[in-house]
């Protein structure tokens, strides 16, 4: 692995364009950045196809009108509006909804495996707080699929020598430069230049510098006890950015999923549901009834998840723990054509196989609505600085959001993140190649912050991520 060197040796990688992330939203923005021309970074502190994204499991709704005729792009962003409790930005709303169906026909045509109905189209099926069932989905593994599909995808554009992936790479502080360009009109004098990295496998420091800088690193999941997110989900994005000064927002709207297993808190996904699971309490009823008779199950996941801990509260709960997910009635050869992941996690890590016994569920925190305070082009205020995904808050959700929505806003506005560095690289708004900046000097801001890291670990002997993170 190249990279020119400062002066004390420390390896300066440079790129036009660094993304940090590998997951859905990552991968995608490389796309359009590799295919614009621009020589691309994907820096991920796990290997790309580790990253959380291929844990989604339910599936990416668009308004293809495949399971029932008569939906549209607009029904689609009234029940995204609706479920949001009315705070989601309705001009992102449009956008994700009106893009929707190209983003599942572009997956298609790239290679995604999604399940058919028996007439050859998408299968969609229901999810909560919908007025159509709009889901695309492969089986229950539909994060997996688009996932290898993207990555199979770039590296198919390896041979352009446009993309490197630098993996078990660990991003610990964006580095900013004055940049007097910057200062016309952004109120800023500086930009984001790059960032410091530390290499997992040999514990060495590295420095990147970039013109332009994607933040596609997920959510903050685990900083809750009960959660669905995976271990690396500790919302290193939101932190990289808040150090840099750039705003966060709407941090305290966060899901809590209805249906996480029991004990260790892996998502049951909400198209068990969809199928036509149903919850139980301890004297055997359907308790959705007396919080929403008309949704029933398939109520928005904030109504859903509040009305479980009710009924475990008020002592309808099994241990004071939990309550029941019915699949029984669905029957074998359904569970095993639709839902054949959740029927293993249950095998696996409750010994209970939803063919023959209910599973046992409880609420968990699932997903991150607020984060990185972004506008549609998914800059942020600091200029050369990016963020999408979860990560993000270009704020499609509002308050709450629906099931299937967030795969869709990986996709959707990854490619418009990758769309807008690439102009924003070649074309300043008065129509101007954007000034190459100080290069020396931008990477000797570099060279210094690695020097701070460098120094910690020194005085530790070893690299204590806290601290690397000043
Ligand atoms: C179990 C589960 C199931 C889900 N199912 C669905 C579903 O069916 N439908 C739906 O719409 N949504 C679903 N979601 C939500 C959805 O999966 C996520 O919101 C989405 O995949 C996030 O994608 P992302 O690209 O923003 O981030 P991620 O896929 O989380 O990727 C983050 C990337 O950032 C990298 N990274 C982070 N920090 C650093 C750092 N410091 N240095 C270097 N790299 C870093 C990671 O290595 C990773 O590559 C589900 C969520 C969970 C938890």
């Amino acid at each position: 692995m190249g990279g020119e060197e400062t002066e004390p040796g420390y390896p300066i990688h440079t790129h036009d364009v660094l993304i940090i992330g590998a997951g859905l939203t990552g991968l995608r923005a490389a796309i359009e950045t590799v295919d614009a021309g621009l020589d691309t970074a994907v820096i991920s502190k796990v290997h790309p196809l580790r990253s959380h994204s291929v844990a989604a499991q339910g599936g990416m709704n668009a308004a293809l009108g495949n399971a029932q005729a008569g939906d549209s792009w607009e029904d689609h962003a009234f029940d995204t509006v609706k479920g949001s409790d009315y705070l989601a930005d309705q001009d992102a709303v449009e956008l994700m909804c009106k893009n929707a169906p190209g983003a599942v026909i572009e997956l298609e045509h790239f290679g995604t495996v999604f399940s058919r109905f028996p007439d050859g189209k998408i299968a969609q099926r229901p999810f909560g707080g919908v007025m159509f069932p709009r889901t695309c989905y492969a089986a229950d593994r539909t994060g997996h699929n688009i996932l290898h599909t993207l990555y199979e995808q770039l590296v198919g554009r390896e041979k352009s020598g446009r993309i490197t992936f630098y993996e078990e790479f660990f991003v610990t502080s964006l580095v900013k430069a004055g940049d007097p360009a910057a200062e016309n009109g952004s109120g800023r004098n500086e930009r984001c230049v790059g960032c410091t990295c530390i290499n997992l496998a040999d514990r060495t420091l590295h420095g990147f510098s970039c013109r332009a800088l994607l933040l596609a690193t997920g959510g903050f999941g685990r900083l809750f006890t009960r959660s669905t997110n995976a271990l690396i989900n500790t919302g290193d994005g939101a932190s990289l950015a808040l150090r840099a000064g750039v705003p966060l927002k709407d941090m305290e709207f966060v899901q809590f999923h209805p249906t996480t297993l029991y004990g260790t808190n892996i998502l049951i996904t909400e198209g068990a549901r969809g199928e036509g699971g149903y919850l139980l309490n301890n004297k055997n009823e359907r308790f959705m009834e007396k919080y929403a008779p008309k949704s029933m199950e398939l109520a928005p996941r904030d109504i859903v998840a509040r009305s479980i801990q009710q009924e475990i509260d008020e002592g309808r709960g099994f241990d004071d723990k939990y309550v029941l997910l019915d699949l029984r009635h669905l029957g074998k050869d359904k569970i095993m054509e639709r839902l054949p992941g959740i029927r293993l996690i249950s095998l696996d890590f409750a010994g209970v196989d939803p063919i023959e016994a209910p599973i046992p569920v409880q609420p968990g925190q699932h997903y991150s609505m607020g984060g990185i305070a972004v506008g549609n082009n998914l800059a942020t205020e600091l200029p050369g600085l990016y963020a999408a995904g979860e990560c993000s808050c270009v704020s499609v959700h509002g308050a709450n959001r629906l099931g299937g929505n967030s795969l869709l806003e990986t996709v959707v506005f990854g490619k418009i993140a990758g769309q807008e560095i690439s102009r924003a690289f070649y074309f300043s708004s008065s129509g101007a190649r954007v000034r190459a900046g100080d290069k020396k000097a931008e990477d000797n801001k570099v060279g210094d912050k690695i020097a701070v890291l460098d120094k910690l670990s020194e005085d530790s002997g070893r690299i204590n991520q806290l601290l690397a993170r000043d």
